[in-house]
């Protein structure tokens, strides 16, 4: 298979951005073999790589990725490594009591990787840190949103904390909230440095890592694969596919993955003086109650402290988007800021950026032996810290003949539905999209 669409995110990966240099990692050059072959570094690869590591201590592994390691949505996103259910296309992310139990027992289990990793590679502390996050309200309906979701957490028996107004100043700085509701799970990444690291620490432990080095043909022959990259080629019995809904580019699950943009800016670093006309604590994380609503967080850390906002999604079923689309967005980015950090007023946006993500419309991964040597962990749902995670470590269980109950779950999953035909899915999902973000109100 020819892939001749190769991704692209507009704008800065900020996170990387605001870290020193990155190291560098050579492209794949000449004819290479190996016992595997993974394609794709973002959170789903990069575990795949770990979890083969334990798995086959001696094998060759090497992992390609098209573009810098850290630079794909991998190190574009809010950094929320969830353990709770998540489901953007429920009004309060709860979808069915079981369903739930188990997606958190998955995430969970995601978060465990993830902190293992942080340990036997020695993370910086502020790569991962296991705070939680909370949902915030600013309105009516998100506060009901939020009685609505503690409601189900009780019954799963998660534990959960309801903040008023006073709380939600206290920790954030903010008089735009009515209220919030903490749960202690979630893990807060900086994600690009979460990629870095977990790049670094497999590298130690003899993985191949490359960079610049997008896979631009596949194809089997008997038993054996072949990668093409514009310098080289890598020879292997076994590929894990983790590229997310560039999947569709290697001619998988056509018409049945959803792709959009997401979109977010980050402040230039808040000098001791506007930290201080902020208050707060010195670091937190904003889901909101509405899901089509605006997630924010204050970092600190390596690059300063600074302000994110993410708001926005754009229907993208080609994949591909004009750099002009994130600066209309980031004027909405720019409200949300100004509307919750009045006492910020001189602060502006350092950066803006736009990432890909992939749904499925029955919220379902694209996970499985796709055919013979070749396995898929992509299209993680708005969740892909979690998910992709968790997907990366299942595939290489799966391609290395491991059972195990989360495996098995997971494969008894349907696969992602069929889309509608064209124009009416493009039609109503962009409808469904501006008409979630309208009704969101004061949470955008
Ligand atoms: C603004 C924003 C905020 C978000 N916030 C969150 C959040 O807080 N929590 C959360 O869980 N999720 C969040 N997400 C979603 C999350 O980033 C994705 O779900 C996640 O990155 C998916 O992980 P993945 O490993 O499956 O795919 P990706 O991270 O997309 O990695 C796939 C990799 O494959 C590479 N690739 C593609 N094609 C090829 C090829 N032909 N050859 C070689 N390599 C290739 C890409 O360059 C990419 O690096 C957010 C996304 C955005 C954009």
């Amino acid at each position: 298979m020819k892939i001749t669409k190769l991704p692209t995110d507009p704008g800065p990966a900020a996170w990387d951005a605001i870290l020193p240099d990155a190291p560098r990692y050579p492209a794949l050059e000449g004819a290479r073999t190996a016992d595997w072959l993974i394609i794709g570094a973002g959170f789903a690869g990069l575990a795949a790589a770990r979890r083969l590591r334990q798995l086959h201590p001696t094998d060759t592994i090497i992992l390609l990725e098209a573009r810098r390691i850290a630079e794909g949505p991998v190190g574009r996103n809010s950094g929320f490594m969830i353990d709770l259910p998540h489901n953007l296309a429920s009004d309060d992310y709860a979808g069915a009591l079981e369903a739930d139990r188990r997606q958190t027992t998955m995430n969970r289990t995601a978060i465990r990787f993830a902190l293992d990793a942080a340990q036997d590679y020695a993370f910086p502390p502020e790569t991962v840190v296991q705070s939680g996050k909370t949902n915030a309200a600013a309105t009516d309906k998100g506060t009901r949103h939020n009685h609505d979701y503690a409601a189900h957490l009780k019954q799963l028996g998660e534990a959960h904390e309801l903040l008023d107004a006073t709380r939600m100043r206290d920790l954030s700085g903010s008089n735009y909230y009515q209220s919030g509701l903490y749960t202690p799970g979630t893990a807060m990444l900086q994600p690009a440095l979460y990629a870095r690291e977990m790049a670094a620490g497999l590298t130690r432990q003899n993985v191949s890592i490359t960079e610049n080095s997008p896979v631009t043909n596949l194809s089997r022959q008997g038993n054996t694969w072949t990668a093409q990259t514009p310098q080289g080629t890598v020879q292997t019995p076994r590929v894990l596919l983790t590229v997310n809904g560039h999947a569709e580019s290697f001619g998988f699950y056509k018409r049945r993955l959803m792709h959009i943009y997401l979109y977010a800016s980050m402040t230039r670093a808040l000098s001791l003086q506007e930290q201080q006309r902020l208050g707060g604590a010195p670091h937190w994380g904003f889901t909101p109650a509405d899901p089509m609503g605006t997630t924010v967080r204050k970092i600190g850390g390596t690059g300063g402290t600074r302000i994110i906002i993410r708001n926005r999604i754009t229907w993208s079923p080609s994949r591909s988007l004009d750099e002009g689309v994130v600066a209309e967005m980031a004027k909405t980015h720019e409200r949300s800021f100004r509307a919750r950090f009045p006492m910020l007023a001189d602060v502006g946006m350092e950066h803006r950026w736009g990432g890909l993500l992939c749904l499925s419309r029955n919220n379902v991964s694209a996970f499985g032996e796709l055919e013979p040597g070749l396995y898929s962990a992509v299209c993680q749902n708005g969740l892909g810290a979690a998910q992709g995670t968790f997907g990366g470590m299942m595939a290489a269980e799966l391609a290395s003949g491991q059972t195990s109950d989360p495996l098995t779950h997971l494969l008894a999953q349907n696969p992602p539905s069929r889309l509608p035909p064209e124009p009416f899915v493009s039609l109503g999902a962009k409808a469904t999209l501006r008409w979630g973000e309208f009704k969101a109100g004061r949470e955008l």
